[in-house]
């Protein structure tokens, strides 16, 4: 194992330990470390004053409704309590953005932001699942204060390489879910089911 991978199983373990136990997302299940946030934020909002909280996270910012935040290098999110008394949730990145009624895409850096200003969509987990990623990345590559080209591609092939990994970790699972999907279908419309869905399969 590398010096990089015990980092990032050594970041991941710590965030772990500060969810607690089997961790999920209390909306959609994910159990995903990286995205996961421990949020005091209500559902259902009051009309007393509320306090402010902060949710401990690596650094994305969320963006108001229809605009994409800033990618997270060093900046923290904040969430507003309905209610003071509101029990502690655990919820992906995501579900914490749509219960603060706040985009679910953001800009995300994908050389990094202090390497290149360039931004592309991203949902939110997969934003900080790529954000994570490029702390793993060589110090030089990630600040590249002089431009040196060869670090500028390293960045590109890191960069791919992230977003690869993060698909890859999840192709299996698609794959069992299209298998459930695929008997759920046999059983609604019989063994022919896109037939009678009218899906013509090219
Ligand atoms: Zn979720």
């Amino acid at each position: 194992m590398s010096q990089t991978d015990i980092n990032r199983v050594v970041r991941h373990t710590r965030r772990a330990r500060t969810l607690g136990t089997d961790a999920k997302c209390d909306e959609c299940g994910s159990t995903d470390v990286v995205s996961l946030v421990k949020a005091t934020t209500s559902p259902v909002p009051t009309t007393t004053p509320t306090p402010r909280t902060r949710t401990k996270r690596t650094g994305t910012t969320a963006g108001t409704a229809g605009e994409p935040a800033p990618c997270p290098t060093s900046t923290k999110a904040t969430g507003r309590t309905g209610q003071a008394s509101a029990p502690p949730r655990v919820l992906c990145y995501e579900h914490l953005l749509i219960q603060q009624g706040k985009a679910t895409v953001e800009a995300h850096h994908p050389l990094g932001k202090a390497h290149d200003p360039s931004t592309v969509g991203a949902a939110g987990n997969l934003h900080r699942a790529l954000t994570d990623s490029q702390e793993d990345w060589p110090e030089e590559v990630r600040r590249n204060p002089h431009r040196n080209p060869l670090w500028w591609v390293a960045a590109i092939f890191y960069s791919l390489h992230d977003y690869l990994r993060w698909l890859m970790q999840r192709c299996h699972a698609i794959g069992d879910i299209l298998v459930k999907a695929g008997h759920w279908a046999e059983q609604q419309g019989g063994p022919q089911w896109w037939v009678a869905a009218g899906i013509q399969i090219p």
